[in-house]
């Protein structure tokens, strides 16, 4: 075995923690500005806010820019607790849900050189997922200096048992924050809720349901975060209400908890338009909902499609496939197809180096991800 030699650091690095200098940022999906590029690979929503809301966003746009926006959103926190059923005082809004996520690390983690591995039966320094999910979970970990225990899915993309799960071999029921992205992410598959609600009894940490694609899905798991002390559910206007830009994303759960994660956020942390944009967005729900029902006809009559190109399809609740691709391997595969202007996501973790995840777009975006897929198997067979 080869030895490797620690780097000395220079001197400019020394200023900086010896965790920070270690850690490997998330890789988000790229954004290039290429015209005519067919971009399938961030799932994006294909379809522009409602016109009242880009109306909405631009009437905000005034003198009250030189304001500080509402420090707790609570106008849009009052409109979520209605939508959801709730008070306002089980919602915390986020600059994105990633902006929440990291928030709970901080508040129910550990760093794990500054705490003993369990206490009161938990295991405080421990951040758990399952692989393959969002690949900022473990950033999240890293930054915090937190453990994680990251637990494969079984065959293809599915929550192990929970007779398994119950015996606590890999999966850590004391685990201080678990994340489970439901649907998943990039597998695409629902977890039914009844699954979840007896995975949930079972924790004994904090639970985080993200639920970023869950409006493309046939069941949600939100009334459990009102049913269980240590269940959250993460919610997000960027995918499925096609506001990226803005980053709004927001907790539902127990009182308890949100109010932890109130009191170490940052004072103005959601920016004004964001909340005028979400507020608004909640007025038009109805249109929404029509997109909703378009990219999941298109998820079906793509997942289709490919499956006859020779593609190996994984069932999706989300705005996205995953998808095995035929004869080359997935990264040439995203390379020749980005060489027909459709750009897609292939990631090279370990997990799903294999397979390539495709966003929905419009029926038109998605003929000419057809096209493609098409020039690229003639090209093999010649
Ligand atoms: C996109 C995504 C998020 C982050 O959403 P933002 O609200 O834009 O920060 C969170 N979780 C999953 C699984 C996602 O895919």
């Amino acid at each position: 075995m080869k030895k490797r030699i620690a780097k000395q650091p220079t001197a400019t690095e020394r200023l900086v923690r010896p965790l920070v200098r270690a850690l490997h940022p998330y890789t988000p999906g790229e954004q290039p500005k290429v015209p005519g590029l067919v971009k399938l690979n961030t799932n994006e929503n294909p379809y522009p806010p409602a016109p009242a809301v880009l109306k909405a966003i631009k009437a905000a746009v005034d003198q009250r820019l030189r304001l500080y926006p509402d420090p707790t959103a609570a106008p849009l926190r009052e409109r979520l607790a209605r939508l959801h059923r709730c008070q306002p005082e089980n919602i915390i809004v986020g600059n994105g849900s990633d902006e929440l996520l990291a928030l709970a690390t901080r508040a129910f983690v550990e760093p794990a050189e500054s705490s003993r591995l369990t206490a009161q039966g938990m295991s405080l320094s421990t951040v758990q997922y399952f692989d393959p999910s969002y690949s900022l979970y473990p950033v999240l970990a890293a930054i915090h200096g937190a453990r994680h225990n990251a637990v494969p899915l079984h065959g293809d993309f599915e929550l192990p048992l929970l007779s398994w799960l119950r015996r606590g071999v890999q999966w850590d029921l004391r685990a201080a924050l678990s994340y489970l992205t439901t649907p998943n992410a990039p597998g695409g598959r629902g977890y039914p809720t009844a699954d979840l609600d007896a995975l949930a009894d079972l924790h004994k940490g904090v639970l985080i349901l993200d639920e970023a694609y869950a409006d493309f899905a046939g069941e949600n798991a939100l009334h459990l975060a009102l049913k269980h002390p240590h269940v959250i559910v993460s919610r997000t206007f960027s995918k499925a209400y096609s506001l990226c830009f803005q980053r709004v994303g927001y907790f539902v759960g127990p009182v308890e908890l949100i109010d932890t994660l109130h009191r170490i956020r940052d004072s103005y942390n959601v920016n004004g338009l964001g909340q005028v944009a979400a507020e608004a967005t909640l007025d038009h729900l109805d249109y929404y909902r029509a997109n909703f029902k378009k990219i999941v006809a298109a998820r079906e009559q793509t997942a289709e499609a490919l499956a006859r190109f020779g593609f190996e399809v994984f069932p999706s609740q989300t705005n996205f496939l995953l998808v095995r691709p035929p004869r080359l391997s997935a990264e040439a595969w995203m390379e020749k197809l980005r060489e027909r202007k459709v750009l897609v996501r292939w990631l090279p973790a370990p997990a799903v180096r294999a397979y390539l995840r495709i966003t929905i777009g419009t029926p038109e975006q998605m003929e000419k991800l057809l096209a493609a897929v098409k020039a690229v198997v003639a090209e093999g067979e010649t």
